[in-house]
């Protein structure tokens, strides 16, 4: 992608990041100190989409930069993926919280918060265009594919995502980080599976649009 296109994209997702930056739709939207947006290359061609922000998201800004971000910094570098390359979101902006004796504790984003920064989402998938979204976690899987979305069940598998992107769900790095014993192989292989999925996905050759074919048949003189 040239640096034009890039920095188009770069423009394109500020603004929409201070749209976010200013939303109150619900009421997590006054209790965050920052609004995580999202990061990563305007012209990803991978995006990764988790739960929603924790407490250092919360305190940095930033997305997947606590404990579950630097294994799933790890999980991409695995597949040949800097973390830079890859477009990294959620799917709700603010951090969803419930007051703990010693503060405020994270919790999983309620539907009608999912709902209310689907648009946000929306807009980052149109202006990325990313050729792959992977999403992390049963509420960011529920969020694409519906509240019936078992994930143990039906992660490992290509769905249609917004704009017809291929779409893979796997478990969440903080699930993977939560497991003891014997499940933690299990589920360690799982997720590098479903990760080897994305890398061939992405290595897949892309095929031109129907017209772009037409043309390059034409210039190869192929029907004359
Ligand atoms: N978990 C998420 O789902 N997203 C983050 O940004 C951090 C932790």
């Amino acid at each position: 992608m040239n640096e034009a296109e890039r920095e188009r994209r770069r423009e394109l997702l500020a603004t929409a990041a201070a749209a976010a930056d200013a939303c109150r739709r619900c009421a997590i939207g006054y209790e965050r100190r920052n609004n995580v947006y999202g990061e990563g290359d305007p012209c990803a061609r991978l995006m990764v989409v988790g739960e929603g922000p924790g407490e250092t998201e919360d305190q940095l800004g930033r997305p997947f930069v606590g404990r579950a971000g630097q294994l799933l910094d790890r999980m991409l570098g695995a597949i040949g993926l800097p973390r830079e390359d890859v477009y990294i979101c959620n799917t709700v902006k603010c951090r969803p919280t419930f007051a703990g004796p010693n503060g405020p504790r994270n919790r999983a984003p309620e539907p009608e918060e999912m709902a209310n920064c689907r648009p946000f989402l929306d807009e980052q998938i149109e202006i990325v265009a990313p050729d792959v979204i992977l999403a992390l976690g049963a509420p960011a899987a529920k969020s694409f594919l519906g509240r019936d979305f078992a994930i143990t069940k039906m992660r490992g598998r290509w769905y249609a995502g917004p704009r017809e992107t291929p779409l893979m769900v796997s478990f969440h790095p903080a699930y993977i980080l939560r497991q003891t014993g014997g499940e933690i192989e299990a589920v360690k292989r799982l997720v590098w599976s479903d990760l080897k999925a994305v890398r061939a996905k992405l290595d897949e050759p892309i095929e031109p649009a129907p017209e772009q074919a037409e043309a390059q048949a034409a210039q190869a003189g192929l029907f004359e």
